[in-house]
């Protein structure tokens, strides 16, 4: 988590710019009783496909627009003095630069993220016109979900990794299918055998478990807030639309449905309709309950 607040973390500020104004052997109690003017702003670097967690404790923040995006603040999980913005910043945005409210700096920059070559049946690749009509409906049907989610908080404690195996392809490498590219990787992919247990990641509410013509047998979380995890390519579905499950529950198994080269799981994090690095995001979220 990162904290732009102006009181107490300007301190902290202050003290690191005393650190390198001064330097550290004749850094004491001067700089703290006479600081510095602080006139450079806190910059927070977000690389595009990742997530950055900002925390206030200012009374009405306004929201942060990064790229016609727009990240409201929403309560801190643990600390009731002070609010988050879970900036989900999408794979396609371009290096930039925004500036908040309170002068301090978010920077947008470029994923250090692979090409990957995939063979795949032709006929996934290239859909015959009834294939892409289905896959535009599904694709219609889940953004519907993902911008209808659950103003209410369902995940109550850290994200969960779905299941304890290797990470087979990594996000936001570029797909490209049968020398043609496709698309981003816009999740984690697990090595797992036909028939290995899936787990919640959170405490959340089933809103897709249906076989899906791309992400083959599927189950999708709302876990409030704009916040969704979701498993793919599964060989069987354990939960039901409407249901609510606890962080650790089996909701599926592992298969190879859907458009594959081989059986895995796909795990993705989807945050206010930003596809992001699930397993960066879990790292930051996680971060927000570390504190006392
Ligand atoms: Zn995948």
């Amino acid at each position: 988590m990162k904290n732009f607040s102006l009181t107490p973390l300007i301190f902290q500020k202050l003290l690191i710019l005393g650190i390198l104004a001064f330097g550290i052997q004749t850094f004491a109690q001067d700089s703290l009783q006479n600081p510095v003017q602080d006139s450079t702003p806190a910059t927070f670097q977000v690389e595009n496909g990742k997530t950055i967690i900002l925390s206030t404790n200012a009374k009405n923040p306004k929201p942060i627009k990064i790229h016609q995006k727009t990240y409201s603040w929403i309560p801190h999980p643990t600390d009731k003095s002070q609010k988050i913005a879970i900036l989900s910043i999408p794979y396609r945005t371009p290096a930039s630069t925004t500036t908040l409210e309170d002068g301090s700096l978010v920077q947008v920059i470029a994923g250090n993220y692979t090409k990957e070559q995939i063979q795949a049946s032709p006929n996934k690749v290239k859909p015959n016109p009834k294939n892409q009509e289905r896959i535009n409906q599904e694709r219609e049907e889940a953004n519907k979900i993902y911008s209808n989610y659950s103003q209410t908080r369902l995940w109550d404690s850290t994200f969960a990794y779905p299941m304890q195996s290797v990470i087979t392809s990594p996000f936001g490498s570029a797909r490209v299918f049968n020398n043609e590219l496709k698309s981003y990787h816009s999740g984690t992919d697990f090595r797992a055998k036909i028939g290995t247990e899936i787990y919640a990641s959170n405490r959340g509410k089933v809103v897709i478990a249906k076989n899906r013509f791309l992400a083959g047998g599927s189950v999708v979380l709302d876990h409030g807030e704009g916040i969704f995890s979701m498993y793919y390519h599964c060989s069987e579905l354990k939960v039901q639309v409407g249901q609510i499950v606890e962080k650790g529950d089996l909701i599926a198994l592992s298969g190879a449905t859907g458009r594959v080269s081989g059986p895995h799981l796909h795990f993705g994090i989807l945050v206010r309709g930003a596809q992001v690095d699930p397993l960066d995001f879990i790292a930051q979220a996680n971060a927000l309950f570390n504190n006392p």
